[in-house]
């Protein structure tokens, strides 16, 4: 039940309280209110605020159940939406007592997505406020159409029943079921904080950094946030081809599957499901090397595909005739020792990623602050014999957006 936020009294001045029901009466309230819709609500039990997760910040909370009344108040000047925005400085407040569900507003600096080592495609929206503190929300693969690839740099978000934690000095808006997001909302509550923040100069902080290898190596993993990428002109020397170059992920379950090997025939198989469809991924470890040094990497799935311009699929059903993820293929061998951009992050643990590789140009000076246009992976091709359905389209779960 989450008839929360439909105290309809005076909504436009920013007040609300929290109404909890029972699970098991779920049934009963679906079918004497709806959400959305304004009551005024009368035999009701109050009480103090709720001990955890409480969506509002308020001395008070609500207990509904079967002797409460709704008689529905119907006047076209009620909003549908309450948001109750803190400040930043109310943020740093809340990663301590993360018991209160936060509203946030903000102005998009960057939108993004990110693969995970397994695999996983995250959308890590970065905000900025009135004075240019910024915020990060990350959306996982099942929210990640809250706040969509359209999103761009200068659309305000207005996030709802966040709980505030703190990732490397970057304070992180993390999303609970109750969740909800308003793009450039229009709203009477919202005027104020839209028009503030859309008379903000736009901030350079999507442009990458380019470095080279031995700046790179004296940065301290821990002071480097989150949103920093950065740029290499490097090339690779070496592929840690004993390490292995790819693995596979269930198309059932996304968890990583076991190689199987029987009667000469490898298979990928699940430990928790049956007749999987492996989603073959790059993952490749190698040393790179520029004028100034060394480091090892890890190439994802995307920043191989660019180079290659073959999915893992293709790669290890057609290219390696033998899929011994231990047997590097002729075809990635031959990428070494070519000079490239590696677009790259650097972990807290400091494991250095390559998200994306692009061409070196002629004209490119890597002194210079120049941003760089990323090269678009070409279309999957589709083919017509296909020993495996990709369960995944490459190419397309990569996107890095600018402003
Ligand atoms: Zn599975």
């Amino acid at each position: 039940m989450d008839i929360k936020r439909q105290k309809g009294r005076d909504m436009l001045s920013g007040d609300s309280i929290e109404a909890t029901a029972e699970v098991k009466r779920g049934e009963h309230f679906d079918s004497v209110i709806q959400v959305h819709s304004c009551y005024k609500v009368s035999g009701y039990i109050c009480v103090g605020p709720k001990t955890y997760m409480a969506t509002v910040n308020h001395p008070a909370s609500l207990i509904i159940g079967l002797k409460a009344r709704f008689e529905l108040i119907t006047n076209s000047n009620i909003p549908n939406v309450y948001f109750n925005f803190s400040s930043y400085d109310v943020l740093k407040t809340r990663i301590r007592d993360a018991k209160i569900l936060t509203d946030y507003i903000g102005r998009v600096e960057r939108n993004a997505s990110r693969s995970t080592s397994t695999g996983k495609v995250l959308q890590k929206i970065l905000l900025q406020d009135e004075r240019e503190r910024k915020v990060e929300i990350t959306l996982w693969p099942e929210m990640r159409h809250l706040i969509g690839d359209d999103v761009i740099p200068g659309d305000i978000v207005a996030i709802t029943s966040t709980m505030v934690t703190d990732h490397n000095g970057l304070l992180q808006l993390e999303l609970t079921y109750l969740t909800t997001t308003t793009i450039n909302p229009d709203l009477p509550q919202t005027i104020e904080h839209v028009n503030r923040l859309r008379a903000l100069p736009i901030a350079d902080i999507t442009t990458e950094k380019i470095i080279t290898l031995h700046d790179l190596s004296l940065k301290n993993p821990q002071n480097i946030q989150s949103y920093t990428n950065f740029i290499c002109e490097a090339k690779i020397k070496h592929i840690h081809d004993d390490r292995g170059w790819y693995y596979a992920l269930c198309s059932k379950c996304s968890n990583k599957l076991y190689p199987e090997q029987e009667g000469g025939v490898l298979n990928f198989v699940c430990k928790d499901d049956d007749d999987v469809i492996p989603n073959f991924r790059y993952c490749v470890k190698a040393t790179i090397t520029d004028a100034t040094g060394t480091a090892d990497v890890v190439f994802f799935n995307e920043s191989m595909y660019a180079m290659l311009n073959i999915s893992c699929e293709d790669m290890v059903t057609k290219h390696a005739h033998a899929t011994n993820p231990k047997k590097l293929p002729h075809l990635i061998a031959s990428i070494t020792n070519t000079p490239r951009l590696l677009h790259i992050t650097v972990k807290n643990d400091g494991k250095i990623v390559v998200n994306n590789v692009t061409e070196v140009t002629p004209t490119c000076d890597t002194q210079s602050t120049s941003t760089f246009t990323p090269a678009t992976p070409s279309a999957k091709q589709t083919t017509s014999k296909r020993q495996y359905p990709a369960a995944t389209e490459l190419g397309e779960d990569w996107k890095m957006k600018r402003a």
